[in-house]
């Protein structure tokens, strides 16, 4: 390929040097992402239920998260399986997150639903699947609000940077990256978890870059090992799927955790977040 089609040459906005400084995305509610303090984005797949919503909010809070996450609007493979519930999901995310002080994240679907999402959401989620969904980017990036682009299924990173640039060309900075895996040969874990992205985009964006361990493994027990290297290697914050009753979720229960191992979780995370630098949102609280 001749330089000058790279797309890296078309990385105007998110590219490393159109910066000084690296962004730290702010939310309405005072976290941040990509400062000392880590981002942690904790709760269920699906809002499935007020109880089950609510068990999860008081959990990831107590174990110190600072975002909550829970989908009201859920792409799913296939169009005979649970939806989300809608408006009423984002309803039960507000509340639930008002109660506990977290913030919340929550997927947009739908260009036409961005007002909506973002009338409840401190974050709007954009999934993998919507990753090159251009009229949604637009909307997005239109609304001012906080984005959390995550990788594409397939996408290589320059096209997942070139994503991310229709957001901030539209007039939006605050977009955080989340890598949450790509499709590979093997069917051994869900999704093939790139950690090696993380120091790569701090090379090539000036954005903060989470990990969400959860969909990159699809497997519960590999998610706090994957969590922890995601810190170690720079990660700018964590999401994470915590159901209250794994077994019984409405949606990728195989790879939920339980609340005491998303306790375990980040209480192992203390020790790894102090090696690189980093704090826990509960640290930056106390002190
Ligand atoms: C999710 O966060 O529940 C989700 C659907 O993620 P992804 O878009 O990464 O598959
Ligand atoms: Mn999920």
């Amino acid at each position: 390929m001749d330089r000058s089609d790279s797309p890296s040459r078309e990385l105007r906005l998110v590219g490393r040097d159109a910066r000084p400084d690296r962004t730290i995305v702010r939310l309405r509610s005072g976290v941040t992402f990509g400062g000392e303090t880590l981002a942690v984005c904790a709760g269920p797949c699906a809002v499935e239920s007020a109880e089950q919503l609510e068990a999860a909010a008081h959990a990831v809070a107590a174990a110190g998260a600072n975002v909550l996450r829970g989908g009201a609007f859920k792409p799913r493979t296939s169009p005979y399986t649970f939806q989300g519930l809608g408006e009423r999901g984002l309803e039960l995310l507000r509340a639930s997150a008002d109660r506990h002080g977290l913030a919340v994240v929550t997927e947009v679907l739908d260009p036409r639903d961005v007002p909506t999402v973002a009338r409840y959401a401190d974050m709007l989620q954009i999934g993998a699947r919507n990753m090159q969904n251009f009229a949604l980017l637009r909307e997005a990036g239109a609304s001012g609000v906080p984005v959390m682009l995550k990788r594409g299924l397939a996408a290589t990173v320059d096209e997942w940077l070139l994503a991310a640039e229709y957001l901030l060309l539209a007039g939006n900075d605050q977009v955080v990256l989340c890598e949450r895996g790509v499709r590979s040969f093997d069917p051994a874990t869900r999704n093939l978890l790139d950690l090696s992205v993380v120091p790569l985009l701090a090379e090539l964006t000036h954005l903060p870059v989470i990990v969400d361990p959860s969909h990159g493994t699809g497997v519960a027990r590999l998610v706090e090992p994957m969590a922890l290297a995601a810190v170690a290697a720079g990660a700018d914050g964590l999401l994470v799927e915590v159901h209250p009753e794994p077994a019984q979720a409405a949606s990728d229960g195989p790879q939920s955790i339980l609340p005491a191992e998303f306790r375990t979780l980040m209480e192992r995370l203390g020790a790894i977040a102090a090696a690189v630098g980093r704090r826990l949102p509960a640290a930056s609280l106390a002190a």
